[in-house]
């Protein structure tokens, strides 16, 4: 299944280039109230919310994708985890382009860990990025976005799938400098997650997927992500070794080569094979 959310928290199941308006499924989600539970409720009680759709698929009104605004599919993730140096396409061309590390000392994922960005940060592709600090270099990285489905810590990589809800596209923005990465990657609108959530049955190997961004129609970055230096599996296996991770939690895995600057009134093309296509605009702050 392929759910977005759109509008004022509609909640839709998109079906080719439709949405079905399914918002009334959520009435199974159970009422919570101080201090209400970290994570999503949606992604935590995913499996009811599909029964539910199922039900209401052939009475749900339409709607045209390009007709509505959408946004962040996960809605209240605990936390965004970001991989760095990811791909050995972009260690390669951060050591040749200094403007990516900013001097840093580039060795490896198992040296450097993870980071986290701000949940203030998340948005959907119909909410554009809105880039602060114009004097430095504001780029683009296009990754795919694991959903985390079931709370699970020290889980093995081999069965970390098992623990996955769904994938989305994500851009994790960055100004680049000589801040550490969870102060520079967090400005507002620097997660962005869309079009929507494809669910883990769909997917059948999130390591072997194309990933591309074009910028203006131009291709910046175009890779797969059988390039991922660790892995999807091996990723959760690293981050619930930190973290208790919740449903919701959004890990971003990586880019690859072609990272690059964007500016005020471009537009981002994203792709991910399996998942789909999302357009994001750019504006200043
Ligand atoms: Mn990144």
């Amino acid at each position: 299944m392929k759910i977005c959310r759109y509008d004022n928290d509609r909640l839709g199941l998109v079906l080719g280039d439709e949405a079905r308006d399914v918002t009334a499924a959520l009435a199974v989600l159970p009422s919570v109230s101080w201090p209400v539970p970290l994570g999503d409720l949606m992604i935590a009680n995913l499996g009811a919310i599909m029964t539910a759709v199922e039900k209401l698929i052939s009475e749900a009104p339409v709607k045209e994708i390009s007709d509505v605004q959408l946004r962040s599919p996960v809605a209240n993730p605990s936390k965004i985890i970001g991989a760095p140096i990811n791909y050995q396409t972009h260690i390669d061309e951060s050591i040749i382009d200094d403007g990516i590390v900013s001097q840093r000392k580039i060795s490896h994922i198992s040296d450097w860990g993870l980071f986290l960005k701000a949940n203030t940060s998340l948005v959907g592709p119909g909410d554009g990025v809105a880039v602060q600090f114009i004097e430095a270099r504001n780029d683009h990285e296009v990754e795919l976005a694991v959903v985390i489905g079931k709370a699970c810590t020290h889980v093995s990589g081999e069965n970390a799938l098992d623990y996955v809800a769904g994938y989305a596209i994500g851009l994790d923005m960055t100004t680049r400098g000589k801040e550490l990465q969870s102060f520079r990657k967090s400005s507002d609108s620097y997660a962005v997650i869309g079009p929507w959530l494809v669910t883990a049955d769909e997917i059948n190997d999130p390591n072997n997927l194309d990933l591309r961004i074009s910028v203006n129609g131009e291709v910046r970055q175009d890779s797969n992500t059988r390039d991922l230096v660790y892995d999807v599996g091996r990723l959760i296996e690293y981050a619930s070794e930190r973290y208790t991770l919740l449903p919701g939690d959004i890990i971003m895995t990586g880019t690859p080569d072609g990272v690059g600057p964007v500016e005020p009134g471009d537009v981002m093309t994203a792709e991910i094979e399996n998942i789909g296509v999302m357009e994001v605009a750019v504006r200043a702050a």
